[in-house]
């Protein structure tokens, strides 16, 4: 399932555009974090179906004012970097960062959300979002 972060300007913030989206189009989608401010709102959804569900749901939300951007890249972690602080582990907020069995930091690209948090974290700078 794709993902996308929207970003609804503050003017729209109010409105349920959302829940209108999914009425209207009859596309399905998983909000996976939302972060809403006075003056701004952040939410990232995934996408349940193919191309033409994406394409629909993208379409409709644009034309209301929310800017949408698909997440592609995945983070990249250097090896020879990450010392397993674990750092990372504590701030991700999707959980997509897990310790194994030896305390190794694991990443889970697919339950990532590109929030870019744990590359800031990172002391050793091992972390890196994959270039288009
Ligand atoms: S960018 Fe890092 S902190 Fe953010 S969701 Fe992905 S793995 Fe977690
Ligand atoms: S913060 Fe950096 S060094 Fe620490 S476990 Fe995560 S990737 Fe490794």
């Amino acid at each position: 399932m794709k993902k996308y972060i929207l970003r609804y300007p503050e003017n729209i913030i109010s409105k349920p555009i959302l829940s209108e989206a999914i009425v209207k189009t009859g596309v399905m989608v998983n909000i996976i974090i939302a972060s809403v401010e006075h003056s701004k709102a952040v939410i990232i959804i995934s996408v349940v179906g193919g191309k033409s569900e994406e394409e629909k749901i993208v379409s409709f939300l644009r034309k209301k004012g929310v800017s949408v951007e698909s997440i592609e890249a995945n983070i990249i972690k250097d090896e020879w970097k990450c010392i397993d602080c674990g750092a990372c582990y504590g701030i991700c907020p999707t959980k997509a960062i897990t310790l194994d069995s030896e305390k190794a930091m694991v990443l889970d690209n697919n339950e990532c959300i590109r929030c870019g948090s744990c590359i800031t974290a990172c002391p050793t700078r091992a972390l890196k979002m994959q270039e288009a």
